[in-house]
């Protein structure tokens, strides 16, 4: 962006150069902040989208900010929000920044995996429109930790951010591709082999069945919760996670919710999280493991309603 602008970032740094708009979505992940802070960007730079319900951009905020920026402009949309599972309207979203010359980035820690199966390949329509794109392997791929994968359009621009050049090292041949040119170290594991063996193993067709078979369990589960008095889901199931309240709203519905998460957790049958959710708790459930059949699923389910029950009786 700033070489548009006409400033060489790379010998000049950022002291100086034209100041970057950065827009993110009001619901993006916590790491977001982290990535803007490493690239010295700071994270009051930052204009939050408003979202919708379910925490997806507006676009009708998104054109009105990206229209009152001036200079260069970074956008940071999301496919999986941590919560609710839901992405960005891309479709909407990528010709505006598009057409304002906006470098438009992708968080798709593990949404972007949506793009792998048919049956929810819609969900994230007009991904491809995007920039550049971050997404992990050790989410819903299964892999080790730490297999974390960018995607830049901009071949050049990924190089000279990336690349070192040193005597000592051996120039690659023709078309032979660098590893190094590609991240910021020289030397690193080759997480690259974790990656190959997981789709080497489920195949295109294995990773399409495994993330449509979670998204049907998430379905389930939420369907089989919301039948339960007392039991609130609080978005629709976009994808392979949910959130569920328990008992009343307010304070009254935090302590109850908070109380069944941890008796869950003590009965240690199934592990669901907290979280907040628009300045309340929630528990937050994620399928997200290979091993999960839905058997395990119907267990769970019975678990927070054993659970729940007992919390209920006890007030
Ligand atoms: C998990 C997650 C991250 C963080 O990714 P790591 O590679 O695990 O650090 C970022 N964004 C979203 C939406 C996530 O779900």
């Amino acid at each position: 962006m700033l070489q548009r602008a006409g400033w060489d970032v790379e010998a000049d740094g950022l002291f100086g150069a034209p100041p970057i708009t950065v827009l993110i979505g009001a619901d993006a992940h916590a790491t977001v902040y982290s990535g803007i802070k490493y690239l010295g960007l700071g994270a009051q730079r930052v204009r939050t989208i408003a979202c919708d319900a379910s925490g997806r951009i507006l676009a009708s905020d998104f054109a009105r900010a990206i229209a009152a920026a001036s200079g260069p402009v970074i956008a940071i949309a999301q496919a999986g929000q941590i919560n609710t599972g839901a992405c960005d309207p891309f479709d909407a979203i990528a010709p505006i920044a598009a057409a304002a010359g906006a470098w438009l980035h992708v968080d798709g820690a593990f949404g972007l995996w949506a793009q792998a199966s048919p049956a929810q390949a819609a969900l994230t329509r007009g991904v491809e429109r995007a920039d550049s794109w971050a997404t992990d392997g050790h989410k819903w791929l299964q892999t080790p930790y730490d297999c974390g994968f960018a995607i830049v359009r901009d071949a050049e621009a990924h190089r000279r951010a990336m690349a070192i050049t040193a005597s000592y090292l051996p120039q690659p041949e023709g078309a032979e591709r660098d590893p190094s040119a590609y991240v910021p170290e020289l030397s690193r594991r080759a997480r690259g082999f974790a990656t190959w063996a997981m789709i080497r193993q489920l195949g295109r067709e294995g990773i399409a069945a495994m993330v449509a078979g979670h998204c049907a369990i998430a379905q389930h589960m939420a369907a089989r919760l919301a039948t339960v008095p007392g039991i609130a889901l609080v978005c629709p199931v976009a994808l392979n996670q949910f959130m569920v309240r328990f008992g009343a709203g307010g304070e009254a519905g935090d302590a109850l919710t908070l109380a069944t998460v941890r008796q869950v957790q003590e009965d240690a049958i199934a592990f669901v999280g907290a979280a907040q959710w628009r300045g309340r708790w929630v528990m937050r459930v994620s399928v997200t493991s290979i091993a999960t059949t839905p058997a395990d699923a119907d267990v769970t389910v019975d678990a927070v309603i054993s659970a729940w029950e007992r919390v209920a009786r006890s007030q």
